[in-house]
């Protein structure tokens, strides 16, 4: 972050004054002076690369270059429609092989791409569907004929199903029809996005549903362990190493329809991510948000905080603090919350908070009001901010304190807060160098690999050829800064973060 000292308004003005007094148009070191000036104050805009990195740079702005002058700009478009752009973009490969740090905006039941549930998960013995009235379906694992639920065909076990479309030779491609059926109902994916979603509240109901579909089989708790192993290894994968998770930390089933509760979830949570540490050793590890819809009443919230504040005392090491998800505009605002709220800091007891704020276009209602709140409960960071920009005293005051923003633009896309990511408002405030992190949000749900996607649309949708290896050095570093680990593992974690990177541009340059 940059701040205008006095050195750089005298020079400006001494400029401006020789400038004046020789009457020959605008002086050129002036304007090379503001040019400078309005750089640095950019994300990255005061990070000095070094000479590797500089012929790296040199190769990035050609290749975005190359990007911005195509016929088709895939961040001007939506991500189902730009999404095969990107998959091209020398950019985006790039992107790819960079070490991104961390995820710190992540949801438990979208991390994994939905081919992995199809294809690992449905095939499962005792797994059971039904179809629903509004042509989506439900899944339940069970060692006999589940109970039927309301609005739903009776339940068949999928394995006799499959058998019995495979045997029908008049439906030999059904099989392929009904996996592609499954993925279509797990994701928001469809070829028309602005005629199938017209409005933020078809999108968010459709959100719902393939969250629905999704439940059934994750929440199975065989499945619950893969589901979060996988996930940390497709984040793995895709060069994080460290992952943050807004956990629902739902009850689990067993097949005999015995249930767990959170606590056998956040035990779940911290077996794998030992597990997956020790097979992945250069893998950080990952830590729960735990989160729970705002539409609970302030007596559920109470309960809801103290349970949090007992799993947080329990599972110190993996626990990071609380949230409130689900669509903010339809949901209950913080301040209705603010007894429950209060009830850590009443009791001595340290919960941080990570809430989600201002994702929302709907300007001056209570809603809008939860970035300020967000603030005075003294959240650690702000998921979303979308509505920032609008709230000058509130940006004033998340910039003072360093709460960083967790920017998450296709999510923002797609559901319909904006529609050009050069439009976004992130674009406004990473150019003042406001504190920033990029993440996914719900990648599996919008077909996008962990990470990249979205570093790819923030880098080339929201600074242009304006942005450059310092801006992406930045974001990473400060995906690790901002995060919730503790500060001598986060000061290794970023040690590390930078072998990485100049392993990274030493191997981009051959
Ligand atoms: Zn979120």
């Amino acid at each position: 972050m940059h701040t205008v000292t006095l050195r750089d308004l005298m020079r400006i003005w001494m400029l401006f004054l020789w400038c004046a007094s020789c009457n020959c148009g605008p002086d050129p070191r002036k304007r090379e002076a503001l040019i400078r000036l309005e750089a640095s104050r950019r994300t990255g805009g005061n990070i000095t690369l070094n000479e590797r990195e500089k012929l790296l740079d040199g190769k990035l702005q050609k290749l975005k270059q190359h990007d911005m002058e195509a016929r088709q700009f895939p961040p001007s478009m939506h991500f189902f429609k730009a999404k095969h752009l990107i998959d091209q973009s020398p950019v985006f490969s790039l992107l790819q092989k960079m070490p991104k740090g961390a995820a710190l905006h992540v949801h438990d039941f979208a991390m994994v791409g939905v081919d992995w549930l199809v294809k690992n998960v449905t095939y499962r013995e005792n797994c059971y569907v039904c179809f629903t009235h509004e042509q989506t379906v439900r899944f339940i694992f069970s060692s006999g004929q589940p109970a039927s639920r309301p609005h739903c065909s009776s339940w068949t076990l999928l394995r006799s199903l499959r058998e019995k479309i495979i045997k029908s030779s008049a439906f030999l491609d059904r099989c392929c029809i009904i996996k592609l059926y499954f993925i279509r109902n797990l994701t928001l994916f469809t070829e028309d996005p602005d005629r199938a979603y017209p409005s933020q509240d078809t999108v968010w109901k459709r959100f719902k549903q393939a969250f629905l579909v999704a439940y059934g089989l994750v929440t199975y708790a065989p499945v619950f362990k893969d589901y979060l192993y996988e996930g940390l290894r497709q984040f793995y994968e895709d060069n994080i190493m460290y992952v943050e998770i807004r956990a629902l930390l739902p009850v689990t089933y067993e097949l005999d329809g015995k249930l767990n509760n959170k606590d056998w979830s956040m035990r779940a949570c911290q077996d794998v991510v030992r597990r997956f540490t020790a097979n992945y050793p250069d893998f950080l590890g990952a830590r729960v948000i735990f989160t729970v819809h705002r539409g609970i009443n302030a007596a559920e919230a109470v309960k809801t905080v103290e349970e949090a504040m007992t799993l947080h005392r329990n599972y110190p090491d993996i626990m990071a603090g609380f949230d409130f998800v689900g669509q903010e505009d339809l949901g209950r605002p913080l301040w209705y919350f603010k007894d429950a709220l209060s009830l850590p800091e009443d009791r001595g007891v340290n919960l941080p908070y990570f809430f989600h704020a201002g994702e929302t276009d709907s300007q001056g209602t209570d809603v809008d009001q939860n970035l300020m709140d967000a603030l005075l409960f003294n959240t650690t960071r702000i998921g979303h901010g979308f509505a920032l920009a609008r709230h000058p005293v509130v940006k004033e005051m998340s910039r003072k304190m360093d709460v960083p923003l967790e920017v998450c633009p296709i999510s923002n896309q797609v559901l319909k807060l904006v529609s050009d990511l050069r439009d976004h408002p992130a674009a406004v405030l990473m150019a003042e160098g406001h504190p920033v992190v990029i993440s996914s949000d719900d990648p599996a749900l919008f077909g996008a690999t962990a990470l990249s996607h979205d570093f790819y649309e923030a880098f080339m949708g929201f600074g242009g050829m304006s942005f450059n290896l310092g801006t992406l050095k930045e974001l990473v570093i400060n995906s690790l800064r901002y995060s919730s680990l503790p500060s001598q593992t986060k000061k290794k974690a970023i040690e590390v973060l930078l072998v990485k990177w100049d392993k990274f541009v030493s191997e981009s340059l051959l």
